[in-house]
């Protein structure tokens, strides 16, 4: 499948709920209101969506939020998507708060990476970006990750001005220890939040300077496949280094990914307020043909890409209502 400019269309992530249990200053205003549960897709409506997509070419799904492990009878979900035929690659986006006791039973219904959310090593300031989150949680959840071989494990810390900007240097030092891809994230704008997220944003060049300044040199690797993040090594690590810098330097050309909301809405582009509703047909009596034909025809005008760099800022959503 492909879109109007003849990109592949490969990934789709999955929100699973606009639900959290955490509340990062970055993702979402503290009284975040949530969605009634029945707005929601069910599981049944989720499986019709990745049996369609997977039909039409799509080989990785993400499952992310919210917080994906809030999201009940998670297990049987993962379980019932991996067995999707297509369907190669089955990973979650989590802040790792549940995978002390999750990890496993989700490796064993099929997940097979995570990506752990991790945005500081010192307690205090992982209370404060995160709002009351405990990180010795987050550290056991990473330990029952590597107990189930959930591997390569990547840690992904969204950089903050006045919250975690020096906190780079000690995450990037994970990569000498552990077989890691840490990732370092700019802060992008959405809706009720952005302005806060346009002035607190640490371009990738300034995080990248403070690590070289204090590991050594980065020396870039030449990763093969879709990965956003731009790659890196220190010497002598077992780990990686990545920046994703969805802002500085825009990877659209390269961008194959469409994102399912919780509640049902095919977002073409992460930065863009363009939609399509897939749960008022998969409610009204839609065949599943029209279904998929409805996901073929809005991934055919996925746009281009975002207008950051002329101030085009999302306003209809923050990031936890679309999924990361
Ligand atoms: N709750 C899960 C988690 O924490 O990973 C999954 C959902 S969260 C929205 C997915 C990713 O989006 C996280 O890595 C988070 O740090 C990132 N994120 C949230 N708001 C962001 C923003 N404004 N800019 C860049 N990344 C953001």
């Amino acid at each position: 499948m492909q879109d109007q400019y003849g990109r592949e269309i490969r990934d789709l992530r999955i929100s699973l709920t606009d639900r959290c249990n955490l509340r990062c200053v970055y993702c979402m205003p503290e009284e975040m209101v949530f969605k009634p549960r029945e707005e929601l897709l069910t599981d049944d409506e989720i499986l019709t969506v990745v049996r369609a997509a997977a039909e039409l070419g799509v080989r990785k799904i993400r499952l992310t939020g919210g917080e994906p492990t809030v999201r009940p009878n998670l297990t049987d979900l993962v379980r019932r998507v991996a067995a999707v035929p297509g369907i190669q690659d089955l990973a979650m986006t989590t802040n790792g708060i549940r995978l002390a006791a999750l990890a496993q039973p989700l490796a064993d219904a099929g997940l097979r990476r995570v990506n752990v959310s991790l945005d500081s090593l010192d307690a205090e300031k992982f209370r404060k970006i995160t709002r009351w989150g405990n990180l010795q949680d987050v550290l056991d959840g990473l330990e029952a990750v590597q107990a189930a071989g959930m591997l390569p494990i990547k840690l992904n810390a969204v950089v903050v001005r006045g919250f975690n900007e020096n906190d780079v240097v000690p995450l990037a030092r994970l990569t000498l220890t552990h077989d890691w891809a840490v990732r370092f994230i700019e802060m992008m704008p959405f809706g009720s939040v952005a302005g806060f997220q346009q002035s607190a944003y640490v371009p990738s060049a300034e995080t990248m300077a403070k690590i070289a300044d204090a590991l050594g040199p980065l020396h870039a690797l030449d990763v093969t496949g879709h990965d956003p993040a731009r790659t890196y090594r220190v010497d002598g690590a077992p780990g990686t280094l990545g920046f994703i810098s969805s802002v500085s330097q825009p990877f659209c050309a390269q961008c194959g990914r469409l994102r399912l909301t919780a509640e049902g809405k095919l977002r073409l582009c992460l930065l863009r307020d363009d939609e399509a509703d897939l749960r008022t047909p998969l409610r009204g009596g839609a065949t599943y043909e029209e279904i998929r034909e409805r996901f073929r025809a809005a991934a055919y005008r996925k746009p281009w890409g975002h207008g950051l760099a002329r101030n085009v800022v999302p306003k209809q959503r923050v990031m936890s209502q679309i999924g990361g």
